[in-house]
């Protein structure tokens, strides 16, 4: 189907989008990677009487590292994470989602920070983030604002971002020295959305475990954190008993229903054995970061 009739705006600054924003009072939406927007679109879910078009705003796709932490700019691409070497490491939880959205096409086009504003709870990003204790730092008609992530997702492609605001970039904290972290994704066929998602997020400290990010896919209304889990890990040591009980409690957080990709049993079950395998992995990174 073709989408319903639309105005198109394709703006040179940050200033007119949100002039643009502000005129058509929450009747324009802004347009990324379209890889969301343009199928509800045509799908008539979504008939917004503009489009206002951010790709031609200078500066908005810089992937950057500034004093350990990071910022991904607003047009950054999955396809641009997918090949930097700035993620790889101590961000290996961002390097390990990358890859797994969807396919060439979608990461050619789509942004991380798109992703985060449609709020798809299969959106894998939303996890990664989460884990990472990332911050969204929106521009509006009032100035810019930083969003803590754990403030962002307010339910099924809802967020805290207001209709005139634009979000400008992604800032992901720097985790220490010792940091490592991975993303495990259960999906039908490659291509597909998450029957399950599991990103972790680990900083050691000493040995020991200095702070721990657990967040899932697919199992909730929004992208959840695994609060239990992380907070069990926070402090110990990396056991296999602290393994086994984190995973536990992250299977635990998980609030999945039964649908087309699997029971909602399976799905919880694919949780604890991710969250182990992740913690694995992510210790094993973090030792060799
Ligand atoms: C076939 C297919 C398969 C996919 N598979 C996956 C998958 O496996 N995993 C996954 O995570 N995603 C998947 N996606 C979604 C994809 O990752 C999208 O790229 C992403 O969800 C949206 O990013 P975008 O830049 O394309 O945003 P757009 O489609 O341009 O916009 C999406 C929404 O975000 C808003 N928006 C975009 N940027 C901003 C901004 N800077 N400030 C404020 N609002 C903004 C728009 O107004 C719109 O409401 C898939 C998409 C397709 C088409």
């Amino acid at each position: 189907m073709y989408p319903a009739s639309f105005e198109y705006f394709a703006p040179a600054t940050l200033d007119e989008a949100l002039a643009l924003l502000e005129r058509f009072d929450g009747e324009a939406k802004v347009l990324a990677g379209g890889q969301s927007l343009i199928p509800l679109m045509k799908l008539r879910f979504a008939s917004p009487r503009a489009l206002v078009d951010i790709n031609r705003i200078a500066g908005l796709d810089e992937l950057t590292q500034e004093g350990g932490s990071l910022r991904i700019g607003a047009l950054v691409r999955h396809k641009t994470c997918e090949g930097s070497a700035l993620l790889r490491g101590r961000y290996g939880v961002l390097a390990a989602t990358a890859p797994q959205i969807s396919d060439p096409l979608v990461r050619n086009l789509g942004t991380v920070a798109g992703s985060l504003a449609h709020a798809d709870p299969q959106g894998d990003w939303g996890s990664a983030l989460l884990a990472a204790g990332a911050e969204v730092v929106a521009r509006g008609p009032g100035g810019a604002r930083t969003i803590p992530i754990d403030d962002f997702f307010q339910g099924p492609f809802t967020t805290a971002l207001e209709p005139a605001e634009i979000v400008t970039e992604v800032r992901v904290p720097d985790p220490g020295p010792r940091a490592g972290g991975t993303y495990l994704k259960l999906e039908r066929k490659v291509g597909d959305f998450a029957t399950a998602g599991v990103a972790v997020h680990l900083s050691l400290s000493n040995g020991n475990v200095s702070r721990a990010g657990i967040a899932l896919t697919g199992v909730g209304p929004t992208n959840l954190r695994a609060r239990a889990a992380e907070e069990a890990l926070a402090g110990a040591t990396l056991d296999d008993e602290a393994i086994r009980a984190a995973a536990q409690l992250a299977a635990e957080a998980a609030a999945p229903h039964d649908d087309i990709r699997g029971s909602a049993e399976y799905k919880r079950n694919v949780v604890r054995i991710f969250t182990e395998r992740g913690l694995r992995t992510a210790a094993a990174a973090a030792r060799a970061a």
